[in-house]
């Protein structure tokens, strides 16, 4: 088993064109941070490969990314795993959290049922299989299905509602019909699989030839299929389209056969090896003809048969008259492995072979209709399907700016050099991330808890959890702020750079969270005023109704003053719209642009500045003359280079055993004054264990090392 950390979901434009708000995100990552989400091929659910799940929103100045984390199932038993958690996933989708309407819905149809029904594993209605039940549930109307069509305007197309109880959305390939809902062939939705979801774009498409009166419009239906009013509702599924924009003079294309071969062709995300097209004359009429190749059997059925192959195919005829199209439609040509073979390996073309397979005909639109809808029906029907867009010289202008996106999914954290050091500076904004997680408790006579789940270093055998030593001074002025905290009793380490990352801090109320913030950001002012180029981080949980919310922030002290100047109160607004107050402020900086990487921020739940810890194999010695501290490496030219363009030095680390205040003379954990933010404060480590360096471009000092 593999796992990856990548990138569900952005917001701003996608890939249809829609413009999906920080708040859609949020609440698509609200609906399901504690789902465990099979994880399939290019969207389709016959090509499951391993789960998913959502782990956060990481939002930079400019963008907010859903992070998830996936598992890929490797062996043979790990996949049998997956297939049955599959099951568990999908009984509870379609069958437990729709008891009730399946009820119904079975009450309703009564004797028409056969002993053998299901329920159907599909998300747009509650539905249920049976065979042939249409024909039972409408034996007249089934009369008038010629050729396996229905006449399209005998079924009502569903729309969702706005706010306003306008029209909304298209319900693609669902239909009412005397009171129940009816369903386009399964051969609509993606590898022709019922699990899949159907041809969205193709229906969009379709309905508009509703409007034009002079045309007839046929379309198949699942005649096993049907589902309950009232439970329909749109699949959200942000797959991206080709949109093609091709030349309308449809005389130009010369006759014969084409045939595009898919150079993405992978075998795993992709089946489609070709698509040929081809321009003949018949019965005195121009003629187009179309069909896709793809190696991977996908028709299945219930009783055990083999599978087949199904081919997506496009017949069409031109009226010699008008130059118009005049008849169009589209069906799945079957062939069995033999055809199959036939039809791929020897480079039989599209001319000559295919009028002796088995079809089905899936839609018919017949009378004269513009070219423009012609290219929209043909384009939709292939959806998923780039090589029809390439044959009619479509340009795409969102073309490249996706594929640089899907190369995003699921990346590893690239390193940038061996010294992988974090450069975020000043005007280039804060870093937050923010994720529901479960709620927590905390002791009824304090306020704030101290959760640092990943902050640890290893002593021997043993990982010990450690705290920033500057911690202490954030925890004493929220003490003298009013707070009520116990002292953490953990390691603490100076690190002589200037970074701090603070752990995150759980806070009993929402005006707790509120005074910490008011501490950061006084801190941050006081370090701004001692002209600090430096960076922090820290985080926040408070509980919310159900979960609580987890929050975490990095950037430069700066920086953060801005940031923090400018929002309100989160006991004021609702948790989501405080987040999204953060993310509109913190949009004033200059876009990030993932830089830097946001994997190379996101340690476990929070964001922070991880430090590179310099192998003791590299330290050949370290002492100390004059009070000042000297270190020499062991490393190749090749790193030194590195290091000098990098502008990167080593910094000792300590544990520090004893530290006193300068100002009162006790004990600096234990005494009331706070360093930055009183006069003349500040500690003198009495005793400490020097644990080793680190590697960094913000060092506390000047650097002494020799190289
Ligand atoms: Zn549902
Ligand atoms: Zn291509
Ligand atoms: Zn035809
Ligand atoms: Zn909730
Ligand atoms: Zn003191």
């Amino acid at each position: 088993m593999e796992n990856y950390q990548g990138v569900a979901m952005t917001d701003g434009v996608n890939r249809k064109n829609h413009i999906m708000p920080l708040s859609t995100i949020i609440k698509a990552y609200h609906d399901s941070w504690n789902t465990v989400i099979p994880m399939n091929l290019g969207h389709d659910r016959t090509k499951p490969i391993g789960y998913t799940m959502l782990t956060g929103v990481y939002m930079e100045p400019g963008k907010a990314y859903v992070t998830n984390e996936s598992a890929i199932m490797g062996s043979k038993e790990e996949h049998e795993k997956m297939i049955k958690m599959i099951k568990a996933y999908d009984d509870k989708i379609f069958c437990e959290e729709h008891k009730e309407e399946l009820d119904t819905l079975v009450r309703m149809l009564g004797d028409v049922l056969s002993d053998k029904f299901r329920v159907a594993p599909v998300g747009q209605a509650v539905a249920i299989k049976d065979k042939d039940i249409v024909y039972r549930l409408f034996p007249e109307w089934s009369e008038t299905i010629k050729d396996g069509l229905a006449d399209v305007r005998d079924l009502e197309p569903v729309y969702t509602k706005d706010e306003n109880d306008k029209k909304g959305f298209l319900v693609p390939g669902v239909y009412h019909k005397d009171g129940y809902l009816l369903f386009a062939h399964q051969f609509f939705r993606r590898s022709l699989s019922i699990l899949n979801t159907t041809n969205e774009e193709f229906f969009n498409s379709f309905e508009k030839m509703r409007d034009v009166s002079t045309v007839e419009i046929q379309l198949a239906l699942d005649m096993d299929m049907v589902g309950l009013v009232g439970t329909e509702h749109p699949e959200l599924e942000y797959q991206y389209i080709r949109g093609p924009h091709f030349n309308d003079d449809l005389d130009c294309i010369p006759e014969g056969v084409t045939c595009h071969e898919n150079e993405h062709y992978d075998n795993v995300f992709s089946n489609l090896l070709s698509t040929q097209f081809y321009w003949h004359i018949q019965d005195g009429k121009r003629t187009f003809e179309c069909e896709e190749l793809c190696d991977r059997e996908n028709i299945s059925f219930e009783d055990g048969q083999p599978m087949l192959w199904g081919c997506r195919y496009v017949h069409s005829m031109m009226n010699p008259s008008t130059g118009l199209p005049t008849h169009l439609d589209g069906a799945i040509r079957i062939y069995n492995d033999e055809q199959i073979l036939e039809r791929i390996d020897f480079k039989t073309d599209i001319s000559k072979y295919g009028k002796n397979s088995e079809y089905i005909k899936l839609w018919r639109i017949d009378n004269d209709f513009s070219v423009a809808m012609w290219k929209e029906l043909i384009s939709a029907f292939y959806r998923e399907n780039a090589l029809i867009g390439e044959y009619f010289g479509g340009v795409d202008e969102k073309y490249d700016q996706i594929k640089k996106e899907s190369n995003e999914h699921n990346s590893v954290v690239k390193q940038t050099n061996n010294f992988a050091h974090i450069e975020l500076t000043e005007g280039e904004g804060v870093r937050v991330y923010f994720r529901y997680t479960n709620k927590f408790e905390i002791a009824e006579d304090i306020d704030i808890g101290i959760y640092n789940k990943d902050t640890f270093i290893v002593r021997g055998e043993r990982k010990v959890k450690i705290l920033d030593a500057d911690t202490v001074t954030l925890l004493k002025y929220l003490k003298r702020k009013g707070l009520n905290l116990r002292m953490p009793i953990t390691y603490l380490i100076s690190f002589e750079d200037m970074i701090f990352n603070f752990p995150t801090l759980c806070c009993k109320r929402l005006c707790v969270a509120d005074i910490v913030i008011t501490a950061i950001k006084e801190l941050c002012q006081a370090w701004v005023k001692r002209q600090d180029d430096r960076l922090i981080s820290f985080g926040l949980m408070v509980n919310l109704e159900d979960e609580s919310g987890h929050i975490s922030f990095a950037g430069h002290v700066n920086d953060f003053v801005k940031l923090f100047d400018a929002i309100p109160k989160l006991s004021d607004v609702a948790f989501e719209e405080w987040i999204e107050t953060i993310y509109q402020e913190n949009n004033k900086f200059k876009v990030g642009e993932n830089y830097p990487d946001k994997f190379s921020l996101i340690h476990g739940d929070v964001v922070c500045f991880k430090r590179l810890i310099v192998h003791p194999n590299k330290i050949r010695k370290i002492w100390i003359e004059d009070g000042r501290m000297y270190a020499q490496f062991n490393m190749t030219k090749e790193e030194r280079d590195e290091l000098l363009e990098h502008k990167i030095g080593s910094a000792p680390f300590y544990k520090i055993n004893q530290d006193r205040c300068n100002k009162c003379g006790r004990d600096y954990t234990q005494c009331a004054c706070v360093k930055f933010i009183d006069e003349n404060v500040f500690d003198e480590v009495v005793e400490a264990d020097l644990l080793g360096l680190i590697w960094t471009n913000r060092n506390a000092f000047c650097s002494n090392e020799q190289l």
